[in-house]
């Protein structure tokens, strides 16, 4: 089959890999029918979050069941489902309490997980995934022939469920006001003249650079909340604990356990109540993903759908 590699930053190719077979009793095998391109993998492709040359890369992604594990119970070939941006086991205490991406049988799309075994990325025709029963969830069959529907189901594998942990972070409630500190230019003056000076209750930091944290300190009011999910790096974190005593700001978040929220996201996705499908401003093909890699990190598209 033919997935997406890593070779160096700045070196991201599309190229045959062997094909994913069973190997775990709780694995399953699925064809990617959608997978898109992050952010965070452009810490990757930047060279600013270390990856093993060659490893597989991508981790949203969502397609049809092809093979089934002896020791799976939840799915069977021809199930249409989506997969959360960690896979988690679903039976440990860290899962028990919504915590899957503390699961210590858990692991990241392209890295090598706990069993030694090298993962397969999203990026790509199809998946192996290790603990399919509490990893996978099962998606409409319906959806498969709604492309719109499709696309805006995909964000529940990270973006959706990502932005979700950040506003339960940041204790987002009916008539607060609610700053999202993103990866453009700071606008400290105008969150201040919009909340009468005092800053907004909840803000919501996306970003995971120093200066997007001081942005974010310096337009939370007192008594506010920071949720915080952008992924940090570089060395200073911009947290000011003294700060943050003197007027009683609360920082929350962390890398999201989407796995816990896709089932209560998941029917206003169905029902057009929430509609993430825009986020996508670029289609592409597999063999296109160097191209999109690109223009993500040209900042000429924003978020690049991948159909394989
Ligand atoms: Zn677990």
């Amino acid at each position: 089959m033919r997935a997406t590699v890593i070779h160096a930053p700045h070196d991201i190719r599309v190229q045959e890999v062997p094909d994913p077979g069973i190997q775990q009793p709780t694995d399953v095998v699925l064809r990617v029918l959608r997978a898109c391109i992050c952010g965070s993998d452009l810490w990757a492709y930047r060279g600013e979050s270390a990856r093993r040359s060659g490893q597989r890369i991508g981790h949203e992604f969502l397609g049809v069941v092809e093979e089934v594990g002896p020791g799976v119970n939840g799915f069977a070939v021809g199930d249409l489902a989506v997969a959360p941006f960690v896979w988690s086991d679903g039976t440990c205490t860290y899962c028990a309490e919504g915590l899957t991406t503390s699961c210590p049988e858990g692991g990241f799309w392209g890295s090598v997980g706990p069993d030694g075994a090298q993962s397969d990325g999203g990026q790509g025709e199809a998946v192996r995934v290790p603990h399919a029963d509490g990893t996978l969830v099962k998606l409409p069959a319906a959806a498969a022939s709604d492309d719109r529907l499709l696309t805006a189901l995909l964000a529940l594998s990270d973006v959706l469920g990502t932005g979700h942990h950040a506003a339960v972070g940041a204790g987002v409630a009916p008539g607060g006001t609610v700053a999202v500190v993103g990866d453009g230019a700071a606008a400290l003056a105008a969150v201040r003249e919009l909340t009468r000076g005092e800053g907004a209750h909840s803000v919501i930091e996306a970003v995971g650079t120093e200066q997007s944290m001081r942005t974010a300190l310096g337009i939370v009011r007192d008594g506010g909340s920071i949720g915080y999910v952008g992924v940090p790096h570089g060395s200073a974190t911009g947290v000011d604990l003294g700060v943050m005593f003197g007027r009683n700001i609360a920082l929350r978040g962390g890398v999201a356990p989407v796995r816990t929220y896709i089932p209560e996201l998941l029917p206003d996705v169905l029902d057009g109540t929430i509609d993430p499908s825009p986020v996508f401003d670029r289609s592409i093909g597999l063999d296109e993903v160097p191209v999109g890699y690109k223009e993500m990190d040209e900042r000429t598209a924003l978020k690049v759908l991948i159909t394989p």
